[in-house]
């Protein structure tokens, strides 16, 4: 059991509509989707880059946990996503290991996923999610 690749790295931004331009200028491309999870105070954009997906973040409150972390550190990277063939095999693999799970059951995230997060002090500062592609 092992995590699969690199599924997404997420950026918390102050300011989706600006940070959807600068990125596209970036990254020569726009973004696909736009989505909101409002139970983690959250609207999201997706932009895809060759192989590889990048997820900003702008907070909708500010005591979700991504206005927290704006507050705190201010706009930067906020998480590494990892794929995952089986999420709960992995929560209980990860606990085993010593590793803090934040989620115990896993939950809805965006982008049909279903994730998990590991607690960033058992991870060297470093946001991990774990993400389950579910079907639509
Ligand atoms: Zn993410």
């Amino acid at each position: 059991m092992q995590l699969e690749k690199i599924e997404h790295i997420g950026i918390a931004v102050k300011d989706l509509e600006k940070s959807n331009e600068l990125f596209e200028k970036l990254f020569g491309t726009r973004h696909y989707k736009v989505e909101e999870v409002a139970s983690e105070g959250v609207k999201t954009s997706f932009f895809k880059v060759g192989p590889n997906k990048i997820e900003l973040l702008e907070p909708t409150k500010d005591d979700g946990p991504i206005g927290k972390f704006l507050a705190k550190k201010g706009e930067g990277i906020h998480h590494i996503a990892f794929a995952v063939e089986d999420i709960t095999a992995e929560i209980t693999r990860l606990k085993e290991e010593g590793f803090i799970v934040l989620n115990e059951e896993p939950k809805k995230g965006a982008d049909n996923k279903l994730v998990a997060f590991l607690h960033p002090k058992t991870a060297n500062g470093v946001l991990i999610e774990l993400c389950q592609e579910v079907p639509d």
